[in-house]
């Protein structure tokens, strides 16, 4: 057989045809093929240049390959890569000390991906209830809200209320009560069984469309959760690490969530890393054997993920994007004003922002705008078929940010349904 490895003299539709015949089919990707990144920027296979506003979903928040990163990936991997945690590695204890300083937790859990550690996370707020709360085992429930995503997995899904990612995957695991986002008397209710151990809640809504919740939801839901014994899980594996234009976007509302979910940021894009924040109290819960990964906490994921973190605070990430959040709003607004047959509103924190398509979810009109912007050197997707997300890397500077700005008003401007 004849393995071809060479994709340098590649064009983007030769590869898009490779991906297309031999990789599952679980992704509806823009036709780009990317195939390097710096900073704010990625190049596709022909050397065009585009503004990233996707950020891997968030996930690149410090830039693409920032230096300093690379850097720690690169010495750690000629150093040690993994162990497993069958035995200690040089760099999971200063890690578990540094990563629950920076955000002043009691213990750390370090897994891989975003929905790992939501998993972890309701596995630990079933733990807690059963251990330290009494609920009769295999009772436990854990409150979610309408319209989350929590990632892939069959628990994440058993949460979900979107048909796309739930249809023709059951049997689903019980245990959740969902209730209507930005609701308080729903949830107030909701409390009132004592079965109930944990909230979880993305502080905006990412993937559902950049939904943001009224100011005082997430602090009176957090006040409620104390009263009735039930712990508040936050899901930032989106919205943590700076994006919002806060450290964590609970930070707005100043509320410090029992159990914090980070992922994505956490290692600026470079290898997955995520983690499950939370006391004594809770995290002791677990005994060795009873929940682990080969690869959570292993020695290359813990020195990216600490060189990203202090990125984010030398290059004061979160003032940028909330500083340029705000330029991005305004300029989107007046473009609202001058196109409402197009745009139907505007939303969002600090660079985790939405423009929302003043046309039906099953029409191509997000999308043939989002083709329109590529064409334009600026690549953003739709979710939920009309609403655009833009989220670009948060070491964007000023003028950077003015010069997108007036990409997207020339696209919006020019464009035709
Ligand atoms: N939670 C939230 C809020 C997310 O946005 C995502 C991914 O988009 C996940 C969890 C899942 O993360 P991962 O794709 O790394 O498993």
């Amino acid at each position: 057989m004849e393995v071809l490895t060479n994709t340098t003299n590649r064009t983007s539709a030769e590869l898009i045809d490779l991906e297309h015949r031999y990789n599952a089919h679980n992704y509806h990707p823009l036709p780009v093929v990317l195939d390097r990144g710096e900073g704010v920027f990625v190049w596709d296979v022909e050397g065009k240049r585009y503004y990233d506003f996707l950020s891997a979903y968030s996930a690149v928040n410090q830039g693409h390959c920032h230096p300093r990163i690379i850097q720690a990936l690169v010495e750690q991997a000629h150093k040690l890569t993994l162990t497993s945690r069958a035995f200690h590695n040089s760099q999971l204890g200063i890690y578990a000390e540094f990563i629950t300083h920076y955000f002043g937790y009691d213990r750390v859990l370090p897994m891989n991906t975003g929905v790992e550690a939501v998993e972890t996370a309701v596995k630990l707020a079933r733990r807690w209830g059963y251990r330290i709360k009494g609920v009769p085992d295999g009772q436990a429930k854990v409150i979610v809200v309408d319209g989350n995503f929590h990632g892939r997995t069959l628990l994440a899904i058993s949460a979900s209320t979107d048909p796309s990612s739930r249809r023709a995957f059951g049997p689903y695991l019980s245990g959740f009560i969902t209730v209507p986002y930005d609701d308080i008397d729903a949830l107030e209710q909701a409390l009132q069984d004592p079965h109930v151990v944990g909230f979880l809640v993305e502080p905006i809504q990412g993937e559902a469309g950049v939904n943001v919740p009224s100011d005082d939801y997430l602090p009176r839901a957090f006040q409620l959760c104390q009263q009735h014994q039930v712990l508040f899980i936050a899901d930032e594996v989106q919205t943590g690490v700076a994006r919002t234009g806060r450290l964590l976007c609970c930070d707005h509302f100043g509320i410090k969530p029992d159990l914090l979910i980070l992922g994505k940021a956490l290692s600026g894009g470079v290898v997955p890393a995520s983690a499950v924040l939370s006391s004594d109290k809770v995290m002791l819960t677990l005994r060795p054997g009873e929940h682990g990964s080969t690869f959570g906490g292993n020695p290359l994921a813990c020195a990216v993920a600490m060189e990203a973190l202090r990125v984010v605070e030398d290059e004061s990430l979160a003032s940028n994007a909330e500083y340029l959040g705000q330029i991005f709003r305004a300029r989107m607004e007046a473009l609202y004003q001058k196109r409402p047959d197009l745009i139907k509103g505007v939303r969002g924190k600090g660079l985790l922002n939405a423009v929302l398509i003043n046309d039906a979810e099953t029409s191509e009109t997000a999308w043939n705008i989002c083709l329109a912007m590529a064409e334009n050197g600026l690549l953003a997707k739709p979710t939920h078929g009309n609403i655009i997300r833009f989220a670009p890397p948060l070491v964007m500077t000023e003028e950077q940010m003015n010069e997108c700005c007036s990409i997207i008003e020339d696209v919006f401007t020019r464009f035709e349904k």
